[in-house]
């Protein structure tokens, strides 16, 4: 294989380096299109995404969701009505002022996220208890002018997500679906293979939210990124919306709201904590090919090819299948190629395969080589994609647990960050001042927030002031 075709960084030396020249390289994206922030996704990035998604709208489905679609486009004055909410935003939207040889008479804004949209038709359609809750979604693009330094699938002017949208008739309904939603994240996470913590963050919450919690991964360089998050609204936009609903006394009541967002950077995830120094390292799950079929030509060429198709065959039905009949490249440049793409089993089939009826089957993730009967090969491919996808979560999830760590104090703080970052437990005081000091002085360290669903108490000092401490936190470097 020439040199140039092959993945060239190495992801121990230089992360960043061998993330992008992999997402290049190995079908993720190509960010060559002439706008900057915006990518295009190519085979694999898309596959991932989509077969994410998919797996989400499932989960939404069945509990209860209906998707939507809302149009892409929002008047100023929509945009508006929430003030924390147009704060939040102001600074990062894309705005449509003149339509063809005309000036807007209202200019619109391409949607940042699609709470304002929603909003004011779901006043139109929530009437009274009975509506609630209701619950809906959209899998769909936002748009937000990032003035921090783009970088692919991580920071970009258009993403690609799903957002959820709730409305309950009390705070407490609310909560209870927070909770119901983390499963259902927990599960898209799983499904990904990526390991995640849930934080309920204390310092910048989404614009208009009065709670947020957070997933949390860690990439191979020890910085943290966050995955998803799921929103408590309280009564905010309902009242800024005008959201009512009659009680079962008559009287009338604002709506309760949640919402929830999970983006294209669960591809960025996949890419950066399974990948290794061929390429792309794809959990069987979201694969757009599950395994590719490379015949060793040399001997017997006419029989090779009828039994691989006859593989194919087989195996089309229930799994995703690549057959490669090409004779320009050599076995090894397909193995090199197919693995820089992360494609989870290889399938070969040479003279000895055809007269004993098997298959060679060899798993990407850590090469191991098995022997398959062609009559068992659906049942046993099943078992090693099956297999794969549960060692790549297990393996993803050993290396997420030894980056998280503790510090009593500011010295192991910084140590921690600077030697291994990921996920530091330590304890604060609540004040905005010492998040601000903590994160200047130790280059980047941001205190996320609460880990959620852990039961300890807060018992000794800020770690920034000594003071008494409030919160059990994390801090981390966030991308
Ligand atoms: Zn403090």
């Amino acid at each position: 294989m020439a040199e140039e075709e092959g993945v060239t960084k190495k992801k121990s030396e230089n992360f960043s380096e061998w993330y992008h020249e992999v997402i290049q390289k190995a079908d993720i994206i190509d960010q060559r299109y002439p706008l900057q922030g915006f990518l295009v996704y190519k085979g694999n990035g898309l596959a991932i995404l989509e077969k994410a998604i998919g797996f989400l709208e499932d989960l939404l489905n069945a509990n209860g969701y209906t998707k939507c679609y809302f149009p892409p486009l929002i008047p100023e004055s929509l945009l508006k009505k929430e003030e924390a909410h147009i704060r939040g935003f102001q600074d990062e939207v894309f705005w449509v002022t003149r339509a063809g040889q005309n000036e807007m008479g209202e200019k619109v804004a391409l949607r940042p996220t699609s709470e304002t949209a929603m909003y004011e038709m779901l006043k139109l359609w929530i009437r009274s208890h009975r509506d609630l809750p209701t619950k809906i979604y959209q899998s769909t693009s936002v748009w937000r002018y990032e003035t921090k330094h783009t970088r692919p699938l991580i920071r970009d002017r258009e993403l690609l997500w799903n957002e959820a949208h709730s409305l309950h008739a009390t705070l407490k309904d609310v909560s209870k679906h927070m909770k119901e939603m983390i499963r259902i994240y927990s599960k898209v996470y799983e499904f990904c293979a990526i390991p995640v913590v849930f934080i309920d963050v204390k310092t910048g919450l989404f614009a208009g939210a009065v709670q947020a919690i957070e997933a949390y991964t860690i990439f191979p360089d020890g910085k943290v990124l966050e995955m998803g998050s799921i929103n408590n609204l309280g009564q905010r936009f309902s009242k800024a919306f005008d959201i009512k609903f009659v009680k079962e006394d008559g009287t009338q009541q604002y709506v309760y709201q949640g919402c929830y967002g999970i983006s294209e950077r669960l591809v960025a995830a996949v890419v950066a904590i399974h990948g290794d120094d061929k390429g792309l390292v794809l959990p069987p799950n979201v694969a757009s090919v599950q395994a590719v079929i490379v015949p060793i030509f040399g001997e017997d060429d006419e029989n090779i090819i009828k039994y691989c198709k006859a593989v194919y065959r087989k195996l089309r039905k229930k799994f995703r299948i690549k057959l490669d009949l090409s004779r320009e490249k050599t076995p090894g440049w397909k193995f090199n190629h197919y693995e820089m793409l992360g494609i989870p089993v290889r399938i070969e089939i040479g003279k000895k395969e055809v007269e004993s009826k098997t298959v060679t089957l060899v798993r990407r993730n850590d090469r191991e080589e098995f022997l398959s009967h062609f009559e068992k090969l659906p049942r046993e491919l099943d078992n090693i994609l099956k297999s794969i996808q549960t060692d790549m979560y297990k393996k993803a999830l050993s290396e997420f647990q030894k980056r998280l760590s503790e510090a009593k104090n500011m010295d192991d703080l910084r140590k921690i960050l600077n030697e291994k970052g990921g996920l530091v437990k330590t304890e604060w005081c609540g004040k905005q001042d010492c998040a601000d000091n903590l994160k200047a002085e130790s280059k980047g360290g941001e205190i996320i927030g609460v880990p959620y669903g852990v039961k300890e108490k807060a018992n000794s000092s800020c770690v920034w002031c000594n003071d008494k401490s409030r919160y059990i936190v994390y801090v981390g470097n966030t991308y």
